[in-house]
């Protein structure tokens, strides 16, 4: 019999930790492990808005897959995804190749959720994946050389659509980086008009009133108009559509509407719930022989019997988890099952404010920023070492 042949899925948080797990655990010929991504570069999902507002480098964000992989233990292979064929363990590329597996990842994270708003797919641009980010940057980019051109408001008017995380994330970055630009293309900030609209009648609801009452105070001293109770029913390629009969005469629309499980997977032989794929408590696949998921893809029920975020936090905790349990398997042994602990969550609003809960502890202000520089850190720490840490961190912005 030969190798046992690992496959992972998708270079996110899961699949690289999984990755570095598995070059830890496993003895040099061992299995044969391979690592698929649609991309040679790991793009660090959590600090996508700042690619889409211009306020960081690339190489900050976007890392080289095989520069991460630190053994030959594991192998990378750039291509995307089609299908699957869980009977006969195949996986089918996009390519037409077929790879076969003895043991599975499926580690293929979140897509954007549009709900089917009229408009949206065409015109809004969504912080999605490090491409789509980019393409926000250099549109905003696009819209102020068009001012100068036709002194039409519109270009410079920036809607950000929905006040969770990921919207008020993009808000406070746009609030660092659009004067910047107003320097640049001699543009007087008066003129711009960045308007968050959100659903709901409260800025990020899962935070306290403090939390909600910093953001909102800083947001608005920063000239941020903050519409809630407000829904976008449809977008134009100039203007978008309220729920209050109103219009914005805009070409910007950035949507942080909400995320949802890779589309792709409603494609495969699988049953799924809320679109995400159920597994049991080692994180394994109900159902499917040598089938493993984590992150954004997978549907975990924790012990309070609530489906577990999408979140990095539990990406990466599964994966530290998943990867032992991959091992374990080829050998023959045990698994463990896998228990999230919620560490906290921070929210930032540009580089230099944050609002979070960590460990309990509430924080406002700066501190709530640097903590969030802490938990950035420590992921890249857990993936490449302290130098690497280091180069990542200090990578120009
Ligand atoms: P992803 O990170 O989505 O990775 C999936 C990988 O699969 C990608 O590399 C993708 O290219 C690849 N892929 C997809 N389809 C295919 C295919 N067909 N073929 C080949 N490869 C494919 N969470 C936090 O805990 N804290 C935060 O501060 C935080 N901030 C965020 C900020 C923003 C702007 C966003 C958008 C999200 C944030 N999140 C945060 C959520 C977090 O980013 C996700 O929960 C996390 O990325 C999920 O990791 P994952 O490995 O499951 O999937
Ligand atoms: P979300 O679902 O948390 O927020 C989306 C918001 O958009 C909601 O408040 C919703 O009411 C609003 N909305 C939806 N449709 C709308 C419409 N038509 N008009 C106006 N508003 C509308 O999604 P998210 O913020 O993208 O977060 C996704 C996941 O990523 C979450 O699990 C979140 O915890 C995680 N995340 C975490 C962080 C962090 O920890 N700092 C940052 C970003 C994302």
């Amino acid at each position: 019999m030969g190798k046992p042949k690992v496959i992972i899925l998708g270079a996110g948080y899961g699949g690289m930790i999984v990755s570095r797990e598995l070059e830890k655990t496993l003895m040099k010929g061992e299995a044969d492990v391979t690592l698929i991504n649609k991309h040679d570069y790991h793009y660090i999902s959590t600090q996508l808005h700042k690619i889409g507002a211009g306020t960081v480098s690339d190489d900050h964000v976007a890392l080289h897959i095989p520069d991460l992989l630190k053994t030959n233990h594991v192998k990378f292979m750039k291509a995307t995804v089609k299908n699957t064929d869980f009977t006969e363990k195949k996986i089918i590329l996009e390519s037409g190749e077929i790879v076969e597996y003895d043991y599975l990842l499926i580690a293929l994270g979140f897509d954007v959720d549009t709900f089917g708003i009229p408009g949206v797919e065409e015109f809004a641009f969504k912080i999605r994946s490090f491409r789509s980010s980019k393409a926000i940057h250099y549109h905003i980019r696009k819209e102020f050389a068009a001012y100068k051109e036709d002194l039409d408001s519109s270009h410079l008017t920036f809607v950000v659509a929905g006040a969770g995380f990921t919207g008020i994330e993009m808000v406070g970055e746009l609030v660092d980086q659009l004067p910047k630009l107003c320097k640049e293309y001699a543009i007087p900030y008066k003129k711009i008009r960045i308007i968050n609209v959100e659903s709901s009648d409260s800025i990020l609801p899962f935070f306290d009133r403090k939390a909600i009452d910093f953001t909102s105070a800083y947001l608005q001293k920063n000239s941020v108009e903050l519409m809630t109770s407000t829904k976008i029913i449809q977008c134009k390629k100039d203007a978008i559509i309220l729920d209050n009969g109103f219009q914005i005469s805009a070409r910007t629309l950035i949507w942080s509407g909400g995320v949802r499980a890779n589309r792709l997977l409603e494609q495969w032989d699988l049953q799924l719930i809320n679109g995400r794929i159920p597994v049991d408590k080692y994180l394994r696949v109900n159902g499917l022989d040598g089938v493993f998921c984590v992150g954004d893809a997978a549907y975990f029920l924790n012990e309070d019997e609530k489906a577990l975020p999408a979140t990095a936090q539990v990406a990466i905790q599964q994966a530290q988890v998943c990867g032992p349990n991959i091992a374990a398997a080829i050998r023959g042994q045990g698994l463990k099952p896998f228990t999230y602990h919620h560490k906290g969550t921070v929210a930032s609003i540009g580089s230099k404010v944050a609002v979070g809960n960590v460990f309990g502890l509430k924080m406002t202000g700066f501190f709530a920023a640097l903590m969030k520089q802490v938990v950035e850190a420590r992921y890249l720490f857990v993936l490449g070492g302290p130098v690497f840490m280091a180069k990542v961190m200090l990578a120009k912005s």
